[in-house]
């Protein structure tokens, strides 16, 4: 049995503390009839135990909204919908009375039907996680089984959850007192629950296969959020490494506790602009701390997280005001709905299609659906009165779309002046490079764009043909192929020419060994995930534009991307330790390894 699993490091961080297996499985249960004077019993013990799964939704809705805050409670309503549908309901009490079954049979056997019915649609994910959460549930209640309520756990105990798939609704049920890191053996460092442990300074490693079959409860687990690794029953020697590696952590911590005070500005001056990424409001204050120079990136598709209906204009206006507000003075870059691909929640009736990322995504679903776009578009222009804040649109393809979505924004702006409302009277708007399409005819989009903005993720999803959120795909899919090296240097030099400002905020702005290669592009703004920004800024600092540019050089002439990465950690290594800046490396939180022996 391997002692070392190996997985991806979505989430930075070492935890050492027992594993807490969640097995997040369905009971078995027996195919059971009744007698027909039963039926109706069985219907009323259906009908009990949906509103007691609904009472039980409400009360942990209530929890996270005290522990967490609304944005992460309303998971709770689209299940809470699902757990009520009346469709649903009403061919579960017919099954049980025309065929005699007991209420968790005839439960069990809908929730197959349909779950048959959307398991192979990418989009559907996230339904899918919610009926998972909810048939549980119900089934549990029907069978007098207790689930895994992860509130009721020890208060002094701390623990490792280890589970199959971590969905979203159970992220942010983790008490991170109590749980002070996470495994599970689906997903990737895009995945919604990812992003979330992020967001929650949770280490976390996911896509680590075999896990379930592998730890027992109970088993001494010592987790690297960074690296990947999950080791049972670590050695004294490896606890040793690993608090070697905390104490080194927590030196540069300390080394860089002063460098938020300190200007984003290379050896010899030159100023380069470190925004951060928001996707989730907790992240604003964490964005602020760092020292994010604005935002570069505010995602919008988490409005819509786990909720039944859209967010109305007003509330994502005050949204985008509240956001606006923390970064005075500073630039704001909203982007439209990224729906789609992964990303269709609850609150969006999805269409069934076999691509679904290379389907109606993104600004494909803003321009054809104006009721979702156009209500975004006014928030946008309404939060934009006297300050910095712009709009970008995400995956675009064709020069249409961007004259389109101008058209949309210039119309908005001229209905809410008739109608006397105070708004912006107009925005800049800006283009998402995340396609290969957008940078072979970048020189066309800079015509009509006010800014470029590099997405690396998608755009290296789309050049390498390989899915983000493949686990087993996992180690193809990195930015430093040559192939993204040299998209990345024309989009920049497209730039130049046009005097149109170039930013990346993709994953590997965050990533501090290849902002040095995209500072050596002549890229000078990046986006970056909060917790990275110490450290980006701690190598924009260090790393001469010289030896930056020298690495450039030698990954756009490379043929590999194992190349592009030696190439960085040798020139990198001549001015720092190269070993602090592994890929997604970013400071530990504070307190999370606190559970390693001393
Ligand atoms: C990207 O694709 O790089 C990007 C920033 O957008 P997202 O990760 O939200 O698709
Ligand atoms: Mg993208």
């Amino acid at each position: 049995m391997a002692r070392i699993i190996r997985g991806i490091g979505v989430s930075p961080g070492i935890a050492f503390a027992p594993a807490m297996v969640v097995r997040w499985d369905f009971p078995e249960v027996p195919d059971r009839t009744v007698r027909a004077e039963q039926v109706e019993e069985e219907v009323s013990r259906l009908r009990a135990a949906v509103d007691h799964v609904v009472s039980q939704l409400h009360d942990l809705e209530q929890r996270v909204l005290r522990r967490a805050g609304p944005e992460e409670a309303r998971i709770f309503d689209a299940q809470t919908l699902m757990a009520q549908d009346k469709e649903f309901l009403a061919s579960v009490e017919t099954l049980i009375r025309n065929n005699q079954l007991s209420a968790e049979t005839a439960y069990e056997f809908k929730a197959l039907e349909i779950r048959n019915l959307w398991s192979g649609q990418a989009r559907l994910r996230e339904r899918l996680a919610d009926l998972h959460a909810i048939q549980l549930r119900m089934l549990n209640q029907l069978m007098g089984r207790s689930g895994p309520e992860l509130w009721a756990m020890p208060a002094d105990e701390q623990v490792v959850v280890i589970a199959h798939e971590l969905s979203p609704g159970l992220t942010v049920q983790l008490d991170r007192d109590h749980v002070v890191g996470l495994v599970s053996e689906e997903g990737t460092r895009t995945a919604h629950a990812a992003i979330l442990a992020h967001s929650l300074g949770i280490p976390a490693v996911m896509g680590a296969a075999g896990a379930l079959a592998q730890i027992a409860g109970g088993t001494m687990v010592l987790i690297d959020g960074q690296a990947g690794t999950v080791v049972l029953n670590p050695t004294r020697g490896e606890l040793e490494d690993a608090q070697t590696q905390v104490s080194r952590r927590h030196k540069l911590e300390l080394q860089l506790e002063g460098i938020v005070e300190q200007p984003a500005v290379t050896p010899s001056g030159r100023p380069i602009l470190l925004m951060g990424n928001v996707d989730l409001p907790e992240e604003i204050e964490a964005a602020v701390r760092n020292g994010a120079q604005g935002v570069g990136l505010l995602r919008t598709e988490f409005l819509l997280t786990g909720r039944a209906t859209l967010p109305t204009e007003d509330e994502q206006a005050e949204y985008f005001r509240r956001v606006a507000l923390s970064f005075p003075e500073r630039t704001v870059v909203i982007r439209s709905y990224d729906l789609g691909g992964d990303k269709f929640p609850a609150a969006f009736k999805a269409p069934q299609e076999a691509n679904p990322f290379l389907g109606w995504r993104s600004i494909r679903v803003c321009l054809d659906e104006p009721e979702v776009f156009r209500p975004q578009i006014r928030a946008v222009l309404r939060a934009a009165v006297g300050r910095d804040i712009q709009l970008m649109l995400p995956l675009v393809t064709r020069v249409e779309e961007v004259l389109e979505a101008r058209a949309m924004v210039e119309e908005e702006a001229e209905a809410l002046r008739r109608a006397g409302v105070r708004a912006a009277p107009s925005l800049l708007v800006g283009v998402m490079i995340e396609t290969p399409a957008a940078v072979v005819m970048a020189d066309r989009l800079a015509e009509v764009s006010a800014f470029f903005s590099v997405g690396t993720n998608d755009l290296t999803q789309y050049t390498m043909a390989v899915d983000r959120g493949n686990a087993r795909l996992a180690d193809r899919f990195t930015p430093h192929d040559p192939s993204i090296v040299r998209q990345l240097h024309r989009v920049a030099e497209v730039g130049r020419e046009a005097g149109l400002p170039v930013s990346v905020c993709g994953e590997m702005a965050s990533e501090p060994l290849s902002a040095v290669l995209l500072i050596g592009l002549g890229i000078d703004r990046l986006s970056v995930s909060p917790p990275a920004l110490p450290l980006v800024k701690w190598v924009v600092r260090t790393v001469p534009e010289e030896a930056a540019r020298r690495a450039a050089d030698e990954a756009l002439a490379a043929a590999s991307a194992d190349q592009v990465s030696r190439a960085l950690r040798a020139v990198v290594g001549e001015y720092l330790d190269v070993r602090l800046l592994d890929p997604h490396s970013a400071l530990p939180g504070r307190g999370r390894v606190a559970s390693l022996p001393h």
